[in-house]
């Protein structure tokens, strides 16, 4: 029987794409579905049942964990990248390091109408466009494909994503490439691309393409208290502390997130990366001296091949404990938990345009639904 993913379980879809790009046949499609999320459609016609789609699922055959070899606390050494970097801006770094060895970094960028997609870059003056993070899921495109072929012309790859996303790649590539450089960064959830459009849509009352600037993580209030700065040619749109803007609430409650992030299979050591990157949101309690709220990441080196690329990168470190970097950070919980109006809010999402009312009205959540969580929870 095959494809059993692409047709049962939403919580067992990441969305990776590797189904489609593996498929002999061409007949795999990703579709979004009504909450904006994309699921691999098959045409049946097609078929021809080589299982190929259901041998690379990362969620059907999820790695085993990988305990971190080093954890390191550090930041890039120019102030300027670090600044318009998420946490410490190690993934500059570490493009850095591949484009200089001739090399094709592969990240996240910014299309035309402001959604996110997978993309590649070989050279440095590109490499603004995957810098800062951008909060929803991305689309992966044939980039697996095309990781594939410049693997197999011998050129050094750069593949950075979500953990989920270079689980996806390592099955599909099926090689342990040499040549390969795997960094995923610690993640917790990722939210629905239709949301992150109807929000824009409805800040920009209809004209997307005023937008001129977007940055999830603007640091001029510091790392800690990041801000959403959304900006036109002429004037700021939105100068929001993460914790006052709507849509960063409805991302950081778990309100919008992909079903499948609510049992991630890749999370905590199970992507097979050589290096995970994220926020060391703990620097201040660890090392004081080392946090200038200028952003400070967590590096956790998994593989010997991460060791001598990191002894490489330019950066400033310090060895960090990797059990107390754990705290603050949501992407170490065993799992992230479905906020209790998910559902309710996604129903309502598709036919309305005020997205930003309805984020408000469904994160109240009440006694009644407590109690009701509770009953719930003791019944089963
Ligand atoms: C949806 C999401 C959830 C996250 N959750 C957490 C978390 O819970 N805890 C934590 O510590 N860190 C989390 N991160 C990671 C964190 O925000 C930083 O991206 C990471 O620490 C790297 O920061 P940097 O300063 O080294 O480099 P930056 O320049 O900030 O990193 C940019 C990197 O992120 C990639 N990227 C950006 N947006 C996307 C996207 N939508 N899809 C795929 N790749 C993308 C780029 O390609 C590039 O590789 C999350 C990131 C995302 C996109």
């Amino acid at each position: 029987m095959a494809v059993v993913i692409v047709t049962k379980n939403k919580k067992k879809c990441n969305g990776c794409g590797a189904c489609k790009q593996i498929c002999p046949r061409q007949c795999i499609s990703m579709e979004e579905d009504s909450e904006g999320f994309l699921y691999p459609q098959i045409d049946n016609k097609k078929c021809i049942h080589c299982n190929l789609c259901d041998k690379v699922c990362s969620e059907l055959h999820p790695f085993s964990i990988q305990e971190p070899l080093i954890c390191l606390a550090a930041k890039n050494n120019d102030t300027k990248i670090k600044l318009n970097s998420s946490s410490g801006g190690i993934f500059s770094a570490l493009a850095e390091f591949t484009l200089s060895k001739g090399g094709i970094v592969f990240g996240a960028r910014f299309d035309d109408n402001w959604g996110v997609v997978m993309d590649y870059i070989d050279t440095k003056d590109d490499l603004w466009k995957f810098r800062g993070s951008k909060y929803l899921k991305c689309d992966i495109g044939q980039t697996y494909l095309q990781a594939k072929s410049f693997l197999e012309k011998g050129l050094l790859v750069l593949y950075t994503g979500s953990s989920c996303q270079i689980a996806g790649l390592k099955r599909f590539l099926k090689i342990d490439y040499t040549n390969l450089i795997a960094v995923d960064y610690l993640c917790h959830g990722a939210p629905s691309p239709l949301l992150w459009k109807k929000y824009l849509n409805q800040i920009m009352h209809g004209n997307i393409s005023k937008i001129k600037e977007i940055s999830f993580r603007n640091k001029k209030r510091g790392w800690r208290n990041f801000s959403l700065i959304i900006n036109s040619e002429q004037e700021n749109i939105i100068d929001d502390i993460f914790s006052e803007n709507a849509y960063m609430k409805a991302f950081l409650s778990d309100l919008s997130l992909r079903p499948s992030c609510y049992s991630c299979s890749a999370r905590n050591g199970h992507a097979s990366s050589d290096i995970t990157i994220g926020d060391h949101w703990a620097i201040n309690t660890i090392n004081p001296e080392f946090d200038d709220d200028m952003g400070v990441s967590l590096i956790l080196v998994n593989t010997i091949k991460g060791i001598e690329i990191f002894k490489q990168l330019n950066i400033n470190s310090l060895k960090t404990d990797f059990q107390l970097s754990k705290k603050w950070n949501g992407a170490f919980y065993p799992q992230t938990e479905e906020h209790l109006h998910r559902k309710r809010f996604f129903k309502q999402l598709l036919n309305t345009n005020d997205v930003i009312s309805l984020i408000e009205k469904e994160l109240k959540i009440s006694f009644w639904d407590h109690l009701v969580k509770h009953l719930f929870f003791f019944k089963h």
